[in-house]
């Protein structure tokens, strides 16, 4: 962390009011933090790392209208230059490693660096899917016993290991329930979803062909099971529920909610994305859900960020589990764990809807999650529940004096505390704090998310920040309120201190520009 001083902390960068007023460098660096223009920016014609030998023999004549008219556009750096260049990127790349990372909804925990040790064991490390199944039997029994753990923690009868994703289980989990309908003859085409979901529910129900209903929440931020009643018909295939939801609040009507829809012949979707709060202490096979994705990257720590990799294996009831995508593992009569990729395997997966992906799962992440198992075992897991609960109620207490809590009075909170903006002073909104916070050095919490809040900021601070860690984000969260609360215009054109400012965010996501074409220097 960086230690920033947080007590009456005023910018004073070019501020007519701030005092001192800071010089514009002329290289445009800031301090060691500098600036960094794209590689082929930096590079000139006919520069280069190393020395090629002219090749000792005269090129075939057969291969000479291969021969290049141009040079190649890449660029020409040396060694240093390329190394520097990549090197000062990767200081600009906030991490997990670097500092607290409150993302609600995407529990970006510490990840162990025994982990790390585990699944750079070249047995893992190095494995080909293609390789012959006799010569990767320590890897697949790997598979079987992080899918027993995953069994054993849900409660639930089976799981599908291949998804990549928690959405990519969202779409495993629901291809599932289509299958199983088809297998009872019914064309039920209605999805349940309620308006606090995160977005990939209601674009996975689309993906897989079903229309969505939503359900509205109570003022509580809880499932209104009344209107979920309601709903229940002929045409329902299911129902998608977030449990932790995405309020951070535990859904006590879960149950209820599956005998209902059950009773109405659907199935109970369950998205797991926030089972690291419960994990440990409830079993979602004891609520009745029938299908539920698990991010090895948020509950087991496996690395996530940057678009991956991750993966979403997905734990179904006796009632889905004949349906589970191919390829799966399971053991064989002679002890050992096989790959099983074709379809007719037998009992109980009769009835494979299809695959998923085009080779099992990642290894990396498996090796990864069991590793945390292992070294936390079933007791352990509990503590990181409890302690993920105890964080994040330490920072909504800490905090709703100077934010508003919606959700405050409800009780407490699950593994994230959800504010909103409703109660600063006019024009001064979630996005001043969340870009306050950069200058502050911490990176941003959730922002206007979920869309049930206006102006929300969802902060998961994790099981694994320390008190004194969580007591300087509070602080920092306080000073940006007092902030506010006293309209501190500079407030309005954080961060101040990053080397860069506000980014046309609409104008990014838009027309984003995501090739650099030589021509467009000029
Ligand atoms: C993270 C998350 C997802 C999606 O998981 P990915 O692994 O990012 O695809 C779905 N639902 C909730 C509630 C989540 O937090």
């Amino acid at each position: 962390m960086s230690g920033v001083n947080t007590a009456g902390w005023r910018p004073s960068m070019n501020s007519a009011e701030g005092g001192v007023s800071v010089p514009e460098t002329q290289s445009g660096d800031h301090a060691l933090m500098l600036e960094e223009p794209l590689i082929f920016e930096l590079g000139c014609e006919g520069q280069t790392g190393v020395d090629f030998d002219a090749p000792a023999k005269a090129v075939s004549p057969a291969l000479a209208k291969f021969r290049r008219k141009a040079a190649p556009a890449v660029p020409g750096l040396s060694e240093p230059e390329a190394v520097r260049h990549y090197t000062r990127l990767s200081r600009q790349n906030y991490g997990i490693d670097l500092g607290p990372f409150p993302l609600g909804s995407c529990t970006m925990k510490h990840n162990p660096r025994l982990n790390e040790k585990m699944a750079r064991l070249p047995g893992f490390a190095d494995v080909h899917p293609l390789q012959p199944q006799k010569t990767v039997e320590g890897a697949l029994e790997v598979i079987e016993q992080l899918a027993d753990w995953l069994i054993t923690l849900t409660g639930m009868a089976s799981v599908a290991m291949s998804p990549k994703a928690g959405a990519h289980g969202e779409l495993c989990g629901l291809l599932c329930i289509r299958a199983a309908l088809d297998a009872r003859g019914e064309t039920r085409d209605v999805v349940l979803v309620p308006e606090s979901a995160h977005g990939t529910n209601p674009a996975t129900a689309a993906f897989a062909g079903f229309k969505v209903e939503t359900i509205p929440a109570t003022p509580e931020g809880r499932v209104d099971l009344a209107a979920l009643k309601a709903k229940l018909g002929p045409d329902v295939a299911g129902v998608m529920i977030t449990n932790p939801n995405t309020c951070g609040l535990f859904e006590p009507e879960m149950k209820a909610i599956a005998d209902a829809v059950h009773a109405a012949g659907g199935y109970v979707y369950c998205d797991g994305a926030n089972f690291n709060a419960i994990v440990g202490r409830v079993r979602p096979g004891d609520l009745g859900v029938d299908a539920m994705h698990i991010n090895l990257h948020k509950t087991f720590s496996t690395p996530h960020g940057g678009g991956g990799p991750g993966a979403g294996p997905v734990v179904l009831s006796e009632a889905l589990a004949p349906y589970a995508p191919l390829p799966f593992v399971a053991r064989g009569e002679d002890g050992h764990v096989h790959l099983v990729e074709e379809e007719n395997r037998g009992e109980g997966h009769a009835r494979a809807f299809g695959r998923m992906v085009a080779f099992h799962g990642q290894m990396g992440m498996f090796t990864r999650a069991l590793a945390y198992i292992l070294s936390h075992g079933a007791d352990g897991l509990k503590q990181v529940a409890e302690d993920a609960v105890l964080n994040a109620n330490y920072v909504l207490r800490s905090l709703e004096d100077v934010l508003q809590a919606p959700f405050g009075k409800s009780g407490p909170c699950m593994h994230e505390a959800l504010f909103s903006d409703a109660g600063l002073p006019e024009g001064f909104t979630t996005l001043d704090i969340a870009k306050g916070l950069i200058d502050e050095g911490f990176h941003p919490m959730t922002v206007y998310f979920p869309l049930v809040v206006k102006g929300a900021m969802l902060i998961e601070p994790t099981e694994t920040e320390s008190k004194p860690g969580l007591d300087r984000f509070i602080a920092s969260m306080r000073n940006l309120a007092q902030r506010a609360r006293e309209e501190d215009a500079s407030l309005h054109s954080a961060p101040h201190f990053a080397p860069r400012r506000r980014l046309d965010e609409t104008r990014a996501a838009r027309k984003p520009v995501l090739v650099w074409k030589a021509d467009a220097r000029a």
